[in-house]
């Protein structure tokens, strides 16, 4: 997957809601100034770019466009998980991604969210709309 030479209009970005393939959009080689304050987590239900889960990953230095919002794109990592709820080497994986990246740039638990936090038309990703389930999921990846 290539590096856009431009950055997405915004109506290529909102393709992501009406699920159509933002994936050639690719992502883009920079996030300019922007620092990195949350973790936005989906499942694999729409087409996007992301910085960990998909087969080809978006450099952390690099803006990944997995919602249709420029700011929360540039200021954000975002993670791909598995349909379903995760087994257990999956859980941990993902505690592994999450602990490093919270370290490496001081996000706190907090700022771990899930793409329907962000908008609740979008139940992504799907196993953890729940909030029982979602609260337990997270406890266990930020503690
Ligand atoms: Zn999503």
């Amino acid at each position: 997957m290539a590096p856009l030479q431009t950055m997405p209009t915004f109506s290529e970005l909102s393709c992501i809601e009406k699920e159509t393939v933002i994936r050639e959009l690719g992502y883009s080689d920079n996030r300019g100034s922007s620092p990195i304050i949350a973790i936005i987590i989906h499942g694999l239900q729409h087409p996007m770019s992301v910085h960990y889960g998909m087969r080809h990953n978006v450099p952390e230095h690099c803006t990944a466009w997995h919602i249709p919002s420029y700011i929360k794109c540039m200021t954000s990592l975002g993670i791909a998980i598995p349909k379903g709820e995760l087994q257990e080497d999956k859980r941990e994986e993902l505690r592994a991604v999450v602990q490093c990246w919270m370290n490496k740039y001081k996000i706190t638990a907090d700022k771990i969210v899930r793409h329907y936090d962000l908008n609740i038309k979008c139940l992504c990703p799907e196993a953890y709309v729940e909030p029982k389930k979602w609260v337990d999921l997270l406890a266990y990846i930020t503690r």
